[in-house]
């Protein structure tokens, strides 16, 4: 079994500037692939954890997220980083339209895309890492039982209940290779 470095997508891999769909609005946050080549140096995989519920309040496709997915895919692929993986939550339980209208149990702070990925791909969830920048992300890692909860500056602004539930709160995605490799 492997860790993995798992990454919440807005905030965390790209600048969050709200129900981001289209490649135009997609803005790589400084230092995201050589963090993410580090990580697989480290050992890690690196999965997407992302909730979209755009996808529920109908802003955008599915195919419109898929699409932009295989976008930021290449991204990664043309600096050297295979991602293992991209996990999403296209619900809402209050807002969402038709069948997206759903109290799901992916949709962080729920664990359900973090059981899913390690149920997929094997995945040792003790020694794992979650970056995010929202309350809910780090309440999602612990309810996986995941060890490491790190919370980055670089999305929705940092907020007490997010610093209490990380172990750590670090300025960006850039960061955490070196906190990593001195926090194993
Ligand atoms: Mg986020
Ligand atoms: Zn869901």
């Amino acid at each position: 079994m492997k860790p993995a470095v798992f990454l919440d997508r807005d905030g965390v891999i790209n600048v969050d500037h709200g129900y981001v769909s289209k490649t135009d609005e997609f803005e790589f946050i400084d230092g995201v692939f050589d963090a993410c080549r580090a990580f697989k140096e480290q050992g890690y995989l690196v999965v997407v954890i992302t909730n979209q519920s755009g996808i529920a309040r109908g802003m955008y496709t599915e195919e419109d997220f898929q699409e932009l997915t295989q976008w930021m895919d290449w991204n990664f692929e043309d600096h050297g980083v295979l991602l293992d993986g991209v996990y999403y939550c296209p619900h809402h339980a209050e807002k969402g339209i038709g069948q997206y209208k759903v109290d799901c149990d992916c949709r962080k702070p729920k664990p359900g895309m973090l059981l899913e990925a390690q149920h997929d791909l094997n995945i040792d969830l003790a020694r794992s890492v979650f970056v995010g920048d929202k309350a809910d992300d780090m309440r999602a890692a612990h309810a996986a039982g995941i060890s490491k909860a790190v919370l980055v500056k670089t999305g929705k602004a940092i907020a007490d209940d997010g610093v209490s539930l990380a172990n750590v709160v670090l300025d960006s995605i850039a960061d955490v290779p070196v906190w990593l490799a001195a926090n194993k």
